[in-house]
């Protein structure tokens, strides 16, 4: 991993040590201290309250304030409640949470364990990618670990609290990330997202309350309750506080991983941490925030990484994973691995999302190939259109963002397609 060395680096600082991965070697970094204080000495509510007052957004994509959602389970009863882990990490141009779950798998149960705290659940569930499988011997093993040492199971850390943790494999399908189908996948189910309302705060795992919060996040937990909601407020933005891990990818003379406050400017994030552009080039657009994620062209490279600056460009900051495209680019071809992606990926619930992933990869594939008709293009925009907010999750909105974005940016890209029936960006990827 490479480390940008003048910032705060509170989440990864130790992961290049083995010893971290292990408990000895993060309790000799000072972990599970929050903890040990916490469960003896704060109340629920009080951990609650300190995360919501640091204003701890949410790592996985959408954004939403930690402490806002923790606030929506309801009063602990006698039948079980569950908080979910959500390491399902599966969006393209995103591999930070595997890091956090490979090097620092204790960070990540401690701020597990804080959570749990804080919302009354007995039981926590680390659903983790199917293909992540080093990830999920790492966890089991740190799991085991923490149950030998009193730190789960019951009356953790004389605590008075009890929790236990399951890890469980995913089976590989990019739809089990969004969080109600992890919750029907963890049942056994196929991976299809529910319909909402009910929350999973109302009925969310095995028909009990449940929150599902992503690895990242938790991982801020212990930080934020050892130092306190001030001192994890002094880095990032006002809206956007703390720092977030930048995956970098693409064309970059560096490509990696980069724990630097949120509102980093992202030509800063490019040129200083990633080493510029590869082969002397010049950039063409940039993806910002994991696939989804509109894309960026080069003359807009100077926002601030926070979703306050980066919604008034029309974009924002999903999951920090950003891919840099050079000026050979096609962005064409760009939109014809995105759209195929999503085609293969869509559960097939929703007509919008079922019909309009496929249609909009026929389109780009026949625009691609030099078949393309001026009126296809108009086309793209109307299936978009009929797609946005017009069924069960997310997806179909995250299917038709890149493609509006490309056409709205790159659109001489497409027109010149159509105009000499052919690609002419010799230099770009093939497909
Ligand atoms: Fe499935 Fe797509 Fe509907 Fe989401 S929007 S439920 S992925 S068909």
């Amino acid at each position: 991993m490479q480390k940008a060395p003048h910032v705060t680096d509170y989440l990864t600082r130790h992961c290049a040590d083995d010893e971290y991965g292990c408990l000895r070697g993060f309790e000799a970094q000072g972990g599970y201290r929050a903890a040990h204080t916490a469960l003896r000495e704060m109340t629920p509510q009080k951990i609650l309250d300190e995360v919501r007052q640091a204003g701890l957004q949410g790592r996985g994509g959408a954004g939403f304030c930690a402490g806002l959602k923790w606030s929506f389970m309801p009063a602990p009863e006698q039948q079980p409640s569950y908080l979910v882990c959500n390491a399902d990490e599966s969006e393209p141009g995103s591999f930070k949470d595997r890091l956090l779950l490979e090097r620092a798998p204790h960070q990540l149960l401690e701020g597990i364990l804080l959570a749990a705290r804080a919302i009354g659940a007995q039981k926590s569930f680390i659903y983790i990618r199917g293909e992540y499988a080093e990830a999920a011997r790492v966890m089991q093993r740190a799991v085991d670990e923490a149950h030998a040492k009193g730190y789960l199971g019951d009356d953790v850390m004389g605590s008075g609290f009890s929790h236990d943790v399951v890890v469980v494999r995913g089976a590989g399908s990019y739809i089990c990330g969004e969080e109600t189908a992890l919750l029907e996948s963890l049942e056994g189910k196929r991976g299809h997202p529910r319909v909402k309302p009910p929350f999973p705060a109302q009925r969310g795992a095995f028909d009990r309350p449940s929150t599902v919060n992503n690895v990242e996040t938790l991982c801020h937990v212990p930080h934020i309750i050892g130092r306190g909601a001030a001192w994890f407020r002094s880095t990032g933005t006002e809206k956007s506080p703390g720092t977030t891990l930048f995956g970098v990818s693409g064309h970059v003379v560096r490509p990696g991983l980069f724990e630097l406050p949120l509102g980093t400017p992202l030509d800063e994030i490019i040129f200083e941490h990633a080493g510029g552009v590869a082969d002397g080039r010049k950039v063409k657009g940039v993806i910002p925030g994991g696939l989804s994620m509109p894309i960026l062209p080069a003359g807009e490279l100077d926002v601030a990484m926070a979703n306050e600056f980066l919604q008034e460009k029309g974009s924002a900051l999903g999951t920090g994973g950003i891919i840099v495209m050079d000026d050979r680019t096609c962005m064409v071809r760009t939109a014809c691995v995105i759209s195929e992606f999503y085609r293969a990926e869509s559960c097939g619930q929703c007509g919008p999302c079922r019909e309009g992933t496929a249609w909009i990869n026929d389109i780009v594939t026949r625009v691609e190939r030099g078949t393309g008709t001026a009126e296809d293009l108009e086309l793209l925009v109307d299936i978009c259109d009929g797609m946005e907010g017009q069924t069960i999750c997310a997806f179909a909105d995250a299917a038709a963002w890149p493609v509006r974005a490309l056409l709205k940016h790159f659109y001489a890209d497409f027109e010149r397609h159509v105009r000499e029936g052919v690609c002419s960006f010799s230099g770009s990827f093939q497909l």
